[in-house]
């Protein structure tokens, strides 16, 4: 089993509520979407090993990731991209010698079905409208409510729902959209788009949020800290 990977390293999870965390960071190439923010390079012939300072030429095999988590002194691995779920065969494939920590943007229920039983963890993504100009938003959240509830918070998978949020977006929506999926979470994070400064109007959606489920606003430290 192979699958296309544009890099591999070891860092701190930068991002929601297990930050600050070591992890091997397994990034996939390629995404089902196209957000407005997005920051991931779109190269996906090479892969670049920064753990063993090596470029590889794509696809990479399971074989080799296992082999390399095998060793690794993190708190786990985590499957970002890209769109991991793009992957799921190939993650099912990688011998889980270490907690697996899924970042997804939430959008592929038929995939998130094959990794329910081997993610320990779940950093799912509810897009906000403005993110995706110009998709069928409704679809998307049908789509992000259905994976929600296969890769539910349970006793055996801790699962928060990570917003990204621009500097416009639709409060009122954003409030409904957390209804739906608030059974399926352990909490909400509000992630401003790096660079966002309009604090107030996350501190109010905040607390309109607490209503529903416990409600954090966790910027990516990673970018604050300049590391990978
Ligand atoms: S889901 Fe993530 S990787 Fe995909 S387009 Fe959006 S920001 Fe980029």
């Amino acid at each position: 089993m192979r699958a296309e990977i544009s890099e591999i390293f070891e860092s701190i999870q930068g991002e929601g509520i297990l930050v600050g965390v070591r992890q091997v960071f397994v990034r996939f190439a390629r995404c089902n979407l196209a957000c407005i923010y997005c920051d991931t390079a779109k190269n996906s012939e090479f892969c670049r090993d920064y753990i063993h300072n090596r470029t590889l030429r794509n696809p990479i095999s399971a074989e080799y990731v296992s082999n390399l988590i095998k060793s690794a002194k993190v708190h786990s691995v985590s499957f970002t991209g890209g769109e991991p779920l793009l992957y799921a065969d190939f993650i099912r494939n990688v011998e889980k010698t270490k907690p697996f920590y899924l970042e997804t943007n939430m959008t592929l229920p038929d995939e998130a079905k094959k990794v329910k039983d081997v993610v320990d963890f779940v950093a799912g993504d509810f897009k906000v409208r403005e993110a995706l100009p110009n998709r069928n938003y409704d679809e998307i959240v049908e789509r992000t409510v259905r994976c929600f509830k296969i890769l539910r918070n349970c006793r055996r998978r801790q699962t928060f729902c990570k917003i990204v949020l621009p500097n416009d977006f639709d409060f009122d929506e954003v409030v409904s959209n957390a209804e739906s999926i608030k059974d399926y979470v352990e909490c909400f994070v509000l992630q401003p788009v790096f660079g966002q400064k309009n604090i107030k109007i996350l501190l109010d959606l905040q607390k309109k949020l607490m209503d529903i489920k416990d409600t954090r606003i966790i910027p990516q430290v990673h970018k604050y800290l300049g590391v990978r």
